[in-house]
């Protein structure tokens, strides 16, 4: 047996234990987690399963640690705290979620991301609102919709310009829910809590949560708060990203502290179990590389379209209930990390400047992972709230297009779902604009 210079031996003799050196002589502390990180550490650890409670959980993926992904630094010295970024997986319900559960305070109360920067998305949510309108018969006059985690009101303006007068967002970070409010789609400062519920007009028609289902450790407050909310014969529709997307596509970048859980119908079906309610319906959209809508009613005897069972027999099929399905995309993982450093590596040996081209959460977890940082110059972001700042952990520069001072560059397009988008408008800018997800082949 070979022992390093830093190998660790560990006394593990029961009998010295009685010893009255032990723990002195016998036995020397070797600390392997420091307190402010073991602090840091039992602080947030999630033991046991959102969903079931189970909590023999198994690992399925680590990114190492990362800081809270959206949480730009004002100044490159900043600092900021780090995380353990790694997903756990539960044999009983296959549920997915992270090990740790950050406090949601950290990452929500001021929120940068404004939903409505994005084309793409505005019109994702017109369509969606014209959809509910047909399908669920809504009526202007009448109709009462709200939005949980309402962002700028992006789903609830094209509501507004149909002509819906009784339309509420709930929106915890105060930027977003004034700059909502300030364009008069009414908007409720706070998490959606038990007790904040009080506040809120009940019976509503349609209750919408996009982008938002993932978003706490406490889902099933947020679930019994908005079936409190919501009218006898009314539906919830619930976006969320969607797991069995990440696994095929290989979107690791989707992981990130904001979050906490990774659903599939078949584990979103599990959990509606526990309430008085039902998935009636559900469908794949596009939305931030790959997300799933499902429809959800009061009571138990509400019919089931035959969207559900097609969807759960696929997710089946792929083996969303087999533990080796999540161990082999944790493999293709760190295949795509070896990849994309070599592809960097090639880039920048030809002499050429590396700009990057959007700074969402994704750009965070994936530069972070990769160890990317001194490799981009900087980073372009037309949110001008993102601009100035600095991604955290790799601390590359938030820049305007401005920036640019000539075409000789590469951009690395990191927004990577806009890339049609931001390719477009873009081309006069760079003479190579390329995909992140093409580095990862
Ligand atoms: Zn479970």
């Amino acid at each position: 047996m070979i022992f390093t210079k830093d190998s660790t031996f560990l006394n593990l003799v029961r009998g010295e234990r009685e010893h009255e050196n032990y723990g002195v002589t016998h036995t020397i502390k070797h600390v392997f987690v420091d307190e402010k990180e073991k602090n840091l550490l039992l602080g947030c650890y999630k033991f046991d399963c959102r969903v079931c409670g189970n909590t023999k959980l198994r690992r399925v993926l680590s990114l190492g640690y990362q800081p809270l992904a959206n949480n730009l630094l004002k100044t490159k010295d900043e600092k900021c705290e780090l995380y353990p970024l790694e997903v756990n997986y539960c044999d009983n319900c296959f549920n997915c979620q992270l090990s740790v559960a950050v406090d949601p305070k950290k990452m929500f109360n001021n929120y940068l991301y404004t939903s409505s920067t994005s084309k793409t998305f505005r019109n994702h949510f017109i369509n969606a609102a014209n959809k509910y309108i047909k399908e669920l018969k809504l009526k202007a006059k009448k109709s009462y919709i709200i939005d949980v985690g309402s962002n700028d009101g992006i789903a609830l303006k094209p509501f507004k310009d149909l002509g819906f007068k009784n339309i509420l967002g709930i929106e915890p970070a105060k930027n977003l829910s004034k700059l909502a409010n300030k364009n008069k789609i009414k908007t409720y400062n706070g998490f959606l809590t038990k007790k904040n519920i009080k506040k809120i007009k009940k019976n509503a028609d349609l209750i919408l949560a996009s982008n938002v289902f993932a978003h706490s450790d406490n889902l099933k407050e947020m679930a019994q708060c908005m079936l409190n909310l919501l009218s006898k014969k009314g539906t919830i529709i619930i976006e969320v990203q969607y797991l069995l997307r990440t696994l095929k596509d290989l979107t690791f970048d989707n992981i990130y502290h904001e979050h906490y859980n990774y659903w599939s119908l078949t584990s979103l079906n599990n959990f509606f179990k526990q309430f008085d309610a039902k998935i009636y319906k559900a469908e794949e959209v596009n939305t931030h590389g790959g997300s799933i809508r499902v429809f959800i009613k009061k009571g138990k005897n509400i019919k089931v379209e035959g969207s559900v069972k097609k969807i759960l027999i696929d997710e089946e099929k792929y083996g969303i209930k087999k533990f080796k399905t999540y161990q082999d995309f944790g493999k293709k993982v760190y295949d795509i990390r070896k990849n994309v450093i070599k592809k960097i590596n090639d880039i920048k040996k030809r002499g050429d400047k590396i700009i990057g081209y959007g700074s969402p959460a994704k750009a965070t977890t994936a530069l972070n992972f990769f160890g990317i940082s001194d490799e981009l110059e900087f980073v372009i972001e037309d949110n001008k709230l993102k601009q100035g700042k600095f991604i955290p952990g790799v601390k590359i520069p938030i820049q305007d297009k401005s920036k640019i001072q000539d075409n000789n560059n590469t951009m690395l397009v990191l927004a990577w779902n806009f890339f049609k988008e931001i390719k477009s408008k873009n081309s006069h800018l760079s003479k190579k604009i390329i995909n992140i997800k093409d580095l990862e082949k």
